[in-house]
């Protein structure tokens, strides 16, 4: 799960050595967490690298940056371009790309001061999967977790915010701790929420089951690609309040996220899913997600984003 470094950052506009990319101990996020990132894919496509729904996640950000009233230098234009520099100059083929966007040095009040501007930092590695590469072909272990995800109308689950990680922080961690790969958590109602850093999604006698973004989830990319791909499969799709006992009673559960990508879930609480049999419906949507990168199947949604190495 260690990243591989690579030579170049792009911070604030210029091109800067990765050793010399630092920032004060005073900086404002650092104290409060007052930051919101993204977490974004190149992938090595049958027609080269591709970011994958570049534009999307650079919505979600600036969604996130409207949110907290960042002021920003850069426009949304000038964010995507710099990510096509910034892998292009790291001569990546394939990447994770990281953009984190965050108050620097305004001084320690909770609120900045007028006539600041965000600070940006992007920059591209590679980072093998999130939860492991054997977890994409043999699922993992997941628990309840004892935290609730964040309530409505306190921190914005809208929000791809660094300080929401606090809470990922205690759900996969406790997981870890009791032997666990992944925490599943209830939202404040004891509604099926999301993973730490994943949605979920369940599949029960052919629907297609995934709980509403008001159930405190992250508006997940992958969730929502799993949405549209899955309308080439027959299954029906529901977007539904889950309670967690159904989680015990379905035919398969897998958990998706830019980082971790489609994960196949065997079990929860120690309760076998499907009595550990073979998880076909997570394997066909394992499959038709990566058919994109192979040419397989049509990027109709207009998804990939070309690099020109
Ligand atoms: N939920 C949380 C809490 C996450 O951190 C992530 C990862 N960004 C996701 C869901 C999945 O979102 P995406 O598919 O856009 O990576």
């Amino acid at each position: 799960m260690s990243i591989k470094k690579t030579n170049f950052i792009w911070l604030n506009g210029d091109i800067i050595k990765w050793e010399d990319a630092k920032i004060s101990v005073m900086t404002h996020a650092l104290h409060y967490g007052t930051s919101v990132f993204e977490g974004i894919r190149c992938y090595k496509s049958y027609k080269g690298s591709v970011i994958f729904r570049h534009e999307n996640h650079i919505n979600r950000l600036y969604n996130s940056t409207k949110i907290y009233r960042f002021p920003l230098k850069f426009t949304i234009k000038e964010v995507i371009n710099a990510v096509h520099i910034i892998i292009n100059i790291n001569k990546l083929k394939e990447a994770y790309i990281r953009i984190l966007i965050f108050i620097g040095v305004v001084g320690l009040g909770i609120n900045p001061p007028k006539n600041y501007y965000a600070d940006i930092i992007i920059s591209a590695f590679l980072w093998e999967n999130y939860l492991g590469n054997n977890a994409k072909n043999n699922g993992i272990r997941t628990m309840i977790s004892t935290w609730n995800k964040i309530k409505p109308n306190t921190i914005p689950s809208l929000a791809k915010a660094g300080g929401n990680y606090l809470s990922s922080l205690l759900i996969s961690s406790e997981a870890r701790r009791n032997g666990y790969d992944e925490g599943i958590a209830l939202d404040s109602l004891g509604f099926v929420s999301e993973g730490s850093g994943e949605n979920i999604f369940i599949i029960k006698n052919k629907i297609l089951f995934t709980p509403p973004l008001t159930s405190s989830v992250l508006p997940g990319i992958t969730r929502d690609s799993v949405l549209k791909i899955t309308k080439n499969i027959n299954l029906k799709i529901k977007e539904s309040l889950i309670l967690r006992e159904f989680l015990y009673l379905v035919d398969e559960i897998f958990l998706t996220g830019t980082a971790a990508e489609i994960i196949p879930v065997c079990s929860i609480d120690g309760i076998l899913i499907n009595n550990g049999k073979r998880r076909k419906i997570t394997k066909k949507i394992q499959k038709e997600f990566l058919y994109l990168f192979t040419g397989k199947i049509q990027d109709k949604w207009n998804w990939l984003d070309h690099i020109n190495l």
